[in-house]
């Protein structure tokens, strides 16, 4: 992983170089070091606080050039309101916001972690430091001509003053590694499709052994003879083979029972036969979203060594139409023997789903399985693109990652699943057809991935309006926002982790 940024930790007496960070409350104040820092440049502050009317307010910036008497060139004032209302999240965010500030060139900048009450915790400066590397984050590599100097990559090197430097490394670590995970998330979702094809997409998840995952490819010929045939059904058309990867991390005790997660990984969806308008239909490169979540997750449990024994499983195909795609009409067998009508070859993800879900589940018996998967525009309609649709069979399952995604600000919302919406996907032809109609269209959606999970603990996660295309917030400014991997690797600190 390579980024533009670097972060490290100073403690508090290294001298300040760069633009100076300081953080104040909303009564202006600012800590002890803060004051040291800014020295006879204090009135200053307040006067171009006055005339900016900047009050401190939680993530409000004064932006001022540095007055003569300071060493900095620049300063940055963030306000963080009331400093006891600071949840973590907001640490994260506020990081976001200074690095924001900081766009172009190569620069220093000392961050003075710090509220008005006295320093940060290590916990709260290593969540700086992860704002700042998620807020820098940047995908340029195809642009060979850097024009101005929003193109031009960011070469800061952030100092974060500390009062106790050895602590604040050892918070930022698993961080750190939770941060590259959402940046391989965000790679492989901006990834343009012909460079990100099936294959190409499993070799990178093989990139996940160097750090003792183990993974299997499985080709065509080995999902034949899995009898897989409502994901090979979708991948038919198209010139690329479709993969199965099957990644394990047993970092938890031998033989127990793992946990599981499974990502949709349509490279590309041209929506096959049932083609779709060609508006915004490069976006369909973003409808592996799922599945590189659970890459970019499985890097981060894996990289902080979590003690958990985890599955990660992604069907990655791709829809096209040639002369041996599938067809509306087409009835497919699944790897369940439960067999599909095809209404609409659009609807693709949820076949990939089918059979990579029974596969996890009838294999690894897991605890649970949460799959991903930029499933319907239909959730869109419903939520927005500020929530996930979660849909489960699981109450316990369904409140832990409602908590998760209160805690990391990657939210999720609970939706309804029923046999009065069940009812819409019976077929005439076939136990089930791939979609249901207009009505409840994430629902519908929803409920025939259920068919392929039996008991097992579920729940599906439709990030369609939240893994790409998002307008730039704190913590991301990049098409692929790596939604999830945040979510799940808290959901899984939280309650599947042996203790330490
Ligand atoms: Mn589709
Ligand atoms: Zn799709």
């Amino acid at each position: 992983m390579t980024d533009a940024v670097k972060v490290g930790f100073v403690p508090f007496s290294a001298p300040v170089r760069g633009i100076l960070v300081v953080f104040c409350d909303d009564a202006l104040k600012v800590g002890p070091q803060a004051t040291k820092a800014l020295g006879g440049a204090a009135a200053a502050v307040k006067r171009a606080a006055a005339a900016n009317r900047f009050k401190g307010k939680n993530g409000a910036v004064l932006d001022i050039l540095a007055p003569e008497s300071l060493k900095a060139g620049r300063l940055l004032v963030v306000g963080t309101g009331k400093a006891s209302d600071l949840k973590e999240i907001d640490f994260l965010k506020l990081g976001g916001k200074l690095a924001a500030k900081v766009s172009s060139g190569t620069e220093d900048v000392t961050v003075i972690a710090e509220n008005s009450s006295g320093p940060m915790k290590a916990a709260q400066a290593a969540g700086l430091a992860a704002g700042i590397r998620l807020r820098s984050y940047r995908f340029d590599r195809y642009k060979t001509k850097k024009k101005d100097d929003d193109a031009a990559p960011l070469k800061a090197q952030f100092s974060i003053a500390v009062k106790d430097v050895a602590e604040a490394k050892k918070a930022f670590a698993p961080e750190s590694h939770i941060v590259d995970g959402v940046v391989i998330a965000r790679e492989l979702v901006n990834e343009p499709p012909n460079v990100l094809f099936p294959a190409e997409f499993a070799r990178r998840a093989t990139q996940l052994r160097k750090l003792g995952v183990q993974v299997d490819v499985l080709d065509v010929a080995a999902m034949t003879k899995l009898k897989m045939g409502a994901l090979l059904g979708v991948g038919q058309g198209s010139s690329h083979d479709s993969r199965t990867v099957i990644m394990r991390w047993n970092g938890g005790k031998q033989g127990e029972q793992p946990i599981a997660f499974i990502g949709k990984g349509v490279c590309f969806d041209t929506g096959g036969i049932s083609i779709k308008p060609s508006a915004s239909m490069e976006d369909m490169k973003g409808d592996m979203g799922g599945a590189a979540c659970v890459v970019g997750l499985m890097h981060a449990l894996a990289a902080r060594k979590a003690k958990v024994n985890v599955i990660g499983a992604i069907g990655v195909v791709e829809n096209m139409p040639d002369g041996n795609a599938q067809r509306p009409g087409d009835i497919v067998t699944s790897m369940s023997g439960q067999t599909i009508e095809i209404i609409n070859t659009d609807a693709e993800g949820r076949l990939v789903l089918a059979d990579v879900l029974w596969y996890v589940g009838k294999k690894y018996k897991p605890k649970f399985m949460i799959d991903l998967a930029t499933l319907t525009g239909a959730i869109m309609v419903a939520l927005g693109i500020d929530y996930a649709g979660l849909f489960s069979n699981n109450d316990k399952l369904s409140e832990r990652l409602i908590e998760a995604g209160q805690e990391t600000g990657e939210r999720v919302w609970r939706m309804p699943l029923g046999p009065e919406y069940d009812k819409q996907i019976d077929s005439q032809f076939a136990d089930m057809k791939n979609t249901g109609g207009r009505n409840g269209g994430s629902i519908t959606a929803a409920q025939f991935l259920q068919r392929f999970v039996d008991n097992t603990p579920w729940a599906h996660l439709d990030i369609a309006g939240t893994a790409m295309g998002v307008p730039a917030s704190d913590l991301n400014r990049s098409w692929g926002s790596g939604f999830g991997v945040r979510l799940l690797n808290r959901l899984v600190a939280d309650h599947y982790e042996a203790k330490k």
